[in-house]
C-alpha cells in the first residue's frame, strides 16, 4: 500500500486483508477494481467495480463514478484506498484518471507522477487507450456522444462472439415505434423510419485518394474528395436479430426488405477512406433525411 497523495492510497489485494494496517493509516473508504469483491467489516465504506485486467474490460464507463468515490472520501478528510489484485494496472488506471481529473493534468503527466510514486505501475494497453479517450473527453464521459458510442461498440466487438444476447443498451430505440422530433431517416422505398440523427456516428473524413489509388476522382490539386456515401450509425433495435452472433452481413429494411447497407463487427472502410470499426452503414442513396417541422410554430 503506497500513499499517492494526502488521503489517497493505492494497493493490492493483500493490503485489504491487513485490517490493522488499514486502520493504522486511517483508511475508511475502499474502492475495489477487481474480478472479485472483498468482504470488509461494515465500518468501511466500499465501492466495487468488477474489472478484469484484459483487453475487453470497459473501465472508461466507470471512471467518473470511481473518481467521485475517491473525491467524496477525501473531501470528508477520510483516507481512500484504491486497489486491484496486484496494484499495478486496474487500480493504477483509476488513480491516473483521478489525478488527471482533479489536478487538471494530462495523461502523460498523471502517468509519470504515479510511476514516480509507485515504480511497478504497469497499466495495460486497453486501459491506456481508454484513458486517452477519457482525456479527449475532458475527463467527463458523455454517454450520448458519438465518440463514446463508438468506443462502446468497439469494446463489444472484443466480446461479441461469446455473447448470447447483445446488451440492450447498445441499441438505439426503434424510431419506427416512437414519435420523435429529431431529424430522422426513412427507407427510400417504403418510407419506414429507420434511425434518428442522434444515431449517426460521424467520423473524420479519411484521405480518400490515398486509400483508393485506383479511384482517383478528384483532379490534381483540387483538394476535393468524394465524401462519404454512407451513414455510419449505432445499431438500432430492429437490427437485433441480424447482428447476433454474425460477423458481417447485409442490413435490410425491416418493412420492405430492400437492401439498405451492411454491417461488420471488425469494421468497414468508408468511401472517404476512413476505416470505421465496428461498422453499421446505411447507403445514403437508400434513405431519405426527414427534418421534422413544428407545425404549430408555423401557424
Ligand atoms: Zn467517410
Ligand atoms: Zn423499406
Amino acid at each position: 500500500m503506497i500513499l499517492v497523495e494526502s488521503g489517497l492510497y493505492i494497493g493490492a489485494a493483500s493490503d485489504v486483508k491487513d485490517l490493522t494496517k488499514l486502520s493504522s493509516v486511517g483508511i475508511t473508504h475502499v474502492l475495489t477494481v477487481d474480478s472479485e469483491q472483498v468482504a470488509l467489516p461494515t465500518q468501511f465504506i466500499t465501492k466495487y467495480v468488477r474489472a478484469l485486467d484484459d483487453s475487453s474490460t470497459d473501465l472508461l464507463s466507470k471512471l467518473d463514478e470511481c473518481v467521485e468515490f475517491v473525491e467524496a472520501g477525501k473531501q470528508a478528510s477520510f483516507s481512500v484506498l484504491v486497489h486491484c489484485h496486484a496494484g499495478q494496472s486496474r487500480s493504477a488506471a483509476v488513480v491516473t484518471a483521478y489525478l488527471m481529473k482533479t489536478h487538471r493534468i494530462t495523461l502523460k503527466e498523471a502517468q509519470s507522477k504515479l510511476i514516480h510514486i509507485k515504480s511497478d505501475v504497469k497499466i495495460n494497453e486497453n486501459f491506456l487507450d481508454q484513458l486517452t479517450l477519457y482525456e479527449s473527453f475532458g475527463c467527463e464521459v458523455d454517454f450520448c456522444s458519438p465518440q463514446y458510442k463508438q468506443f462502446r461498440l468497439q469494446n463489444l466487438t472484443e466480446r461479441y462472439t461469446d455473447l448470447k444476447d447483445l446488451p440492450k443498451e447498445v441499441f438505439a430505440a426503434d424510431p419506427g415505434q416512437i414519435q420523435s422530433t429529431e431529424i430522422s431517416y426513412r427507407c427510400r422505398k417504403c418510407r419506414r423510419t429507420l434511425f434518428c440523427g442522434s444515431s449517426v456516428l460521424s467520423h473524420e473524413v479519411g484521405s480518400g485518394p490515398a486509400a483508393f489509388p485506383h479511384k482517383k476522382t478528384a483532379g490534381p490539386g483540387s483538394g476535393h474528395h468524394a465524401g462519404c456515401t454512407s451513414y455510419f450509425i449505432e445499431p438500432v433495435r430492429w437490427m437485433e436479430d441480424a447482428l447476433l452472433g454474425v460477423l458481417d452481413g447485409q442490413l435490410l429494411c425491416p418493412k420492405c426488405s430492400s437492401k439498405l447497407g451492411s454491417f461488420n463487427w471488425y469494421g468497414e472502410q468508408c468511401s472517404c477512406g476512413r476505416w470505421v470499426s465496428p461498422a453499421f452503414q446505411m447507403h445514403k442513396n437508400r434513405v431519405d433525411e426527414i427534418k421534422h417541422v413544428n407545425i404549430s410554430a408555423l401557424k
